[in-house]
């Protein structure tokens, strides 16, 4: 007999804990896993552990599961990215029937989505292809989602996805996090909302993932530059950290590297963990993917892909402990009041961060024109106040920013922002300035710098560049005395 509400499919880290999620709301969730033993595992351990231990079903064959579940059926797949979704997907099509649902939460690109979802309508089928952040914890109790796909398909996910998904008081706009298991956080504002059509969900929660990546660095940089200009070990930067975390820059990704900072090495309590961390890297694509389509589309995210490159450099430890060796350059000193320095350096992670959120906004609306998307980017950042990576108080400010004009050209345009890059620049300037005496690599806040720059510079040296263009080329170039679009070409160098 259908008893289950939803099916899910993939009982890897995210689809347990999401599963375990679904059914603390109340809803009966069948579940299946290509490996058994994963599937019996995880049953077997509900059974013992989990208040909601009578809404799952767990099934060992496909038929089983697609059964088990009530009609349309809403089949969630939460495995790897790329051939294995689509295996899954194959699989489970002869088994379902017209109008039933397929949502894929896992970080699929964006185009593999806009042709599932295609292939699937033609079949009858729906596919929604939902971004789902906030790794383990987020699964488990509250999720920031990033649902796109056919909006009839959304209107029977939406209650689920409401539930599940992260809540954020209205008032403060700050997430509730006081969450156990079998308790589920039932008041607030969900973070879920439909974001568009086919792939627009997968491509928002890649740019989500690519902003993840400049905001991890951004802090980075803070750590290098207050570790080698100002000798600060890592219990003192965990404090600086920690106030900043009261302020502007309030957010996950600081608290969590506040408690990263205090935390002593187990193999030997006297010293902290974070220092006997190898300085490499990993990366699994989706900043690369941001960039490669920042690149495709023509659109300046510098910083986004500044800090993909910069995990790539990281990745070359071998070669970089070979240089140290061979390639010179300053003594890093710095002798001026340490305070000052500090909080010139916040005021560069604030300004770079703008410049960052700028980029990922910039490319959400190209790409809205790209795929014929209608996407609310003050409802993408409410969205992310909670249960995502990103979380911040920032984000309610890009709300309000969107609010006063819903068709902002750029961030930094918005007076709440305009103003706190006014207020914050030249201590932004002064960090890249010491940064680059000293010697310190901080990629991002420079790059974020030089974005800023030449997004507010009138007259570019493009000018010389196309005359380059022509020169070897005949690529031809416009007059500023001209209108636009009447191009000229002069026969390089021009004797007449
Ligand atoms: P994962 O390691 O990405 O995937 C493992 C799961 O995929 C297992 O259930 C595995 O089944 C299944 N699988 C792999 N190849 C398969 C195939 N050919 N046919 C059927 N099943 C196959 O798991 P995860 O870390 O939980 O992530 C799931 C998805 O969420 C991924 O797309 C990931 O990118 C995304 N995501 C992850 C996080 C995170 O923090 N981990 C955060 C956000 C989004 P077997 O047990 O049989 O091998």
């Amino acid at each position: 007999m259908a008893n289950a509400d939803i099916g899910l499919i993939g009982l890897a880290v995210m689809g347990q804990n999401l599963v375990l999620n679904i059914a603390d709301h109340g809803y009966n969730v069948a579940v299946y896993n290509r490996t058994t033993a994963k599937m019996t595992d995880f049953i077997e351990r509900a059974q013992k552990e989990e208040p909601s231990r009578d809404r799952l079903i767990g099934c060992e064959k496909l038929e089983d599961f697609v059964k088990a579940i009530k009609r349309p059926r809403k089949i969630i797949i939460l495995v790897q990215a790329g051939k294995p979704t689509d295996a899954v997907i194959d699989g489970l099509v002869p088994l379902l029937e017209k109008g039933d649902i397929i949502v894929d939460g896992g970080n699929a690109l964006w185009t593999d989505t806009i042709r599932r979802e295609k292939d699937l309508k033609a079949k009858g089928l729906y596919f929604i292809g939902s971004g789902v952040s906030g790794g383990e914890v987020g699964a488990r109790f509250g999720p920031s989602m990033m649902p796109g796909g056919d909006p009839e398909a959304w209107q029977h996910l939406e209650p689920i996805w409401k539930a599940v998904s992260a809540k954020v008081d209205p008032e403060s706009g700050k997430p509730y996090e006081d969450y156990q298991p079998g308790k589920p956080i039932t008041e607030g504002e969900p973070c879920t909302a439909h974001i568009g059509a086919n792939g627009a969900g997968h491509y928002v929660k890649m740019v989500h993932n690519g902003i993840e990546y400049i905001d991890m660095q951004l802090i980075c940089e803070a750590y290098q530059l207050m570790k080698t200009l100002l000798g600060l070990d890592a219990g003192e930067m965990s404090e600086v950290f920690g106030s900043w975390n009261e302020g502007d820059l309030d957010s996950f990704l600081i608290e969590i590297t506040t408690d990263i900072l205090q935390q002593r090495d187990p193999a030997d309590p006297s010293k902290f963990l974070v220092d006997a961390v190898l300085d490499t890297a990993g990366q699994k694509g989706t900043g690369k993917w941001t960039s490669t389509n920042a690149l495709d589309m023509g659109i300046p995210a510098n910083a986004i892909a500044e800090a993909v490159f910069a995990r790539c450099l990281s990745a070359l430890k071998e070669e970089r402990v070979g240089a140290s060796k061979v390639l010179q350059g300053p003594a890093p000193e710095y002798k001026d009041d340490k305070k000052e320095l500090i909080d010139a350096i916040r005021d560069a992670l604030y300004c770079s961060k703008i410049c960052a959120y700028a980029q990922g906004f910039q490319l959400m609306r190209e790409a809205q024109k790209e795929y014929d998307w209608k996407l609310d980017f003050g409802h993408i950042a409410k969205i992310w106040r909670g249960g995502c990576i990103i979380r911040a108080r920032f984000l309610q400010k890009i709300t309000d920013a969107y609010a006063r004009d819903p068709k902002l050209v750029n961030l930094m345009l918005d007076p709440y922002f305009k103003d706190a890059l006014h207020n914050a620049q030249a201590n932004w300037r002064k960090v890249v300035a010491i940064a680059a005496t000293n010697g310190v690599s901080a990629p991002a806040f420079m790059s974020a710098l030089a974005y800023y720059d030449g997004y507010r510079s009138d007259r570019l040296p493009a000018n010389l560049l196309q005359a380059q263009r022509d020169y070897f080329g005949a690529h031809t170039f416009e007059r500023v005395d001209q209108p636009r679009g009447k191009f000229f070409h002069v026969d390089w160098p021009d004797k007449a």
